[in-house]
């Protein structure tokens, strides 16, 4: 049985762990691999090892910098396909999910960011008091906290800025999911990234996250989960005043208008509430209709849903796969429960599947209102609510409605409407008639509970340094031409 072991400065493989956990095959419910289960010392090792690189990392130049992050890219990429088999069958995810958007992704993440290493600049203020520059540097050891849904995808989108910045990096992916970043840290040292700048510890959260997130070496931790343990790290991180970044959970809303060209956008409109059978923070789990074109919408909607085709995520064609864990299976059924003794009508799904793993047809509900737990708590799972609205700020109550703040897609043709409400939505970020379009460089992240800060672009660059103001004595006048 294959086994993910810790990469901790030189060292990777069996050797690494004397306790392991299982990892399952979602697609038939089978163990079919394991994964290093540290503890404290494991953690206390790791960060040993990046304490003892971060010296020579953070004196490199960036452009020495951007070479390794530009070499990591180009050997995910010649091994792309290997990464996609392990990351489809890890995570239970189409292969074509796995090999057409999220490794690519990964690819890019890498890129984005070795670039972006040689384009970080600081700024400089004269004119008013004294000639100042802003110095960015290196915090020393970050962490990096990352989850199961989009292993890979989200893993190199914290730690490429991490390195890029200069920092040397202790990344924990998820226990569920452990293949992708394994297999990352290997390759990080095939090509000749130095020992210690990237260590991987596995484990369970509270028996290896907690001891990351609260050693004193760690400079700043950045997260990706769900709300409640991201309450816990801010509980934790916060009296010791660490920086700290939090993307966490969603309750997402799409809005339907009746003059928008909907049926054209419709696969994607589909894509928006199913990718990943749902389990993608992104995903739009409340899709409000205007009510002139509810009917309409609710039948095609259905229509498209109950066509999708689940199946093994090896097999060509496969469309959604299983939810990742039996426990996340359980939480996602129950919600369905919920959801038809809170009084929704289902029309279409409601059930698992009749085959080995933890499958889940795609849900549709209606006659749910704003206020109960299906609409308002998070599923994760391919289970949607439709409801009807009746004007602009109808839609924008109902799309308010919600304690996280993730982001909203808004499906028009008016533009006045479209930019009225992108002002108006409480989320980080507002799609118009798109779903999941992504500039690399635009800030990314989550109001209320759905997070703290943001990452992407220049906003990951900064948070991964540490800012001074250097403030020389000169009068304004020197600064006239
Ligand atoms: P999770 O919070 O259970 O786990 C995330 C990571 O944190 C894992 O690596 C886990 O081992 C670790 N962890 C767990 N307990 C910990 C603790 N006490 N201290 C430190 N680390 C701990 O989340 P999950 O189930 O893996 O992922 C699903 C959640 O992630 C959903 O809520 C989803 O919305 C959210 N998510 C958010 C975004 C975003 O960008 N906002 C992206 C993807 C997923």
């Amino acid at each position: 049985m294959q086994r993910f072991g810790h990469v901790i400065g030189p060292t990777c493989g069996n050797a690494s762990s004397t306790r392991w956990l299982p990892v399952f095959d979602p697609a038939t419910a089978q163990p079919v691999a394991e994964v290093a289960a540290g503890d404290a010392s494991t953690v206390t090792t790791a960060i040993a090892a990046a304490s003892a690189a971060a010296p020579a990392w953070a004196a490199l130049r960036h452009s020495e910098r951007a070479r390794h992050l530009e070499r990591l890219a180009d050997a995910l990429e010649a091994r792309l396909d290997a990464f996609a088999h392990a990351e489809a069958v890890d995570a239970g995810k189409p292969l074509g999910l796995a090999r057409d958007i999220e490794i690519p992704r990964a690819v890019s993440n890498l890129r984005f960011f070795a670039h972006a290493a040689t384009q970080f600049s600081s700024e400089s203020h004269h004119g008013e008091a004294g000639l100042n520059y802003t110095l960015r540097q290196p915090l020393g050891v970050v962490a990096c906290i990352s989850p199961w849904n989009l292993p890979l995808y989200l893993f190199t989108w914290k730690i490429a800025p991490a390195l890029a910045a200069g920092n040397t990096v202790v990344a924990k992916p998820s226990e569920i999911t452990p293949a992708t970043a394994t297999l990352l840290g290997e390759l990080a040292l095939e090509i000749g990234l130095p020992p210690g700048v990237l260590n991987i510890v596995h484990g369970l959260g509270p028996e290896v996250g907690e001891p990351l997130v609260s050693h004193a070496q760690v400079k700043a931790v950045s997260f990706t989960g769900s709300t409640t343990v991201g309450r816990r790290i801010a509980g934790i991180t916060g009296p010791l005043l660490k920086k700290v970044s939090l993307e966490l959970g969603g309750k997402n809303a799409t809005l339907v208008f009746a003059d928008s060209d909907w049926r054209a956008q419709l696969d994607t409109l589909v894509r928006s509430a199913f990718q990943n059978s749902g389990q993608i923070c992104l995903c739009g789990s409340r899709v409000l209709v205007e009510r002139s074109l509810y009917a309409e919408f609710r039948d095609a909607f259905v229509e498209r849903a109950r066509a999708l085709r689940l199946g093994a995520p090896l097999d060509a064609g496969t469309q959604l796969g299983p939810m990742v864990s039996q426990a996340h299976f359980n939480k996602v059924m129950a919600a369905i429960d919920r959801a038809r003794t809170e009084g929704g009508r289902v029309l279409c799904g409601g059930e698992a599947v009749d085959r080995p793993g933890w499958f889940i047809a795609p849900t549709v509900l209606e006659g749910l209102g704003p206020d109960c737990a299906t609409n308002r708590e998070e599923i994760f799972g391919p289970v949607v609510t439709l409801q009807a609205f009746d004007d602009d700020n109808d839609a924008l109550t109902l799309a308010n409605a919600s304690d996280y703040g993730l982001v909203a897609s808004v499906w028009t043709r008016d533009l006045t409407r479209a930019h009225r409400l992108a002002a108006q939505l409480r989320t980080g970020i507002v799609w118009i008639n798109t779903w999941l379009m992504r500039d690399l460089r635009t800030p990314f992240g989550g109001t209320n509970a759905s997070g703290l800060g943001r990452e992407g672009g220049l906003e990951a660059m900064r948070f991964f340094s540490e800012t001074r103001n250097v403030c020389i004595a000169l009068p304004p006048q020197i600064f006239q031409a």
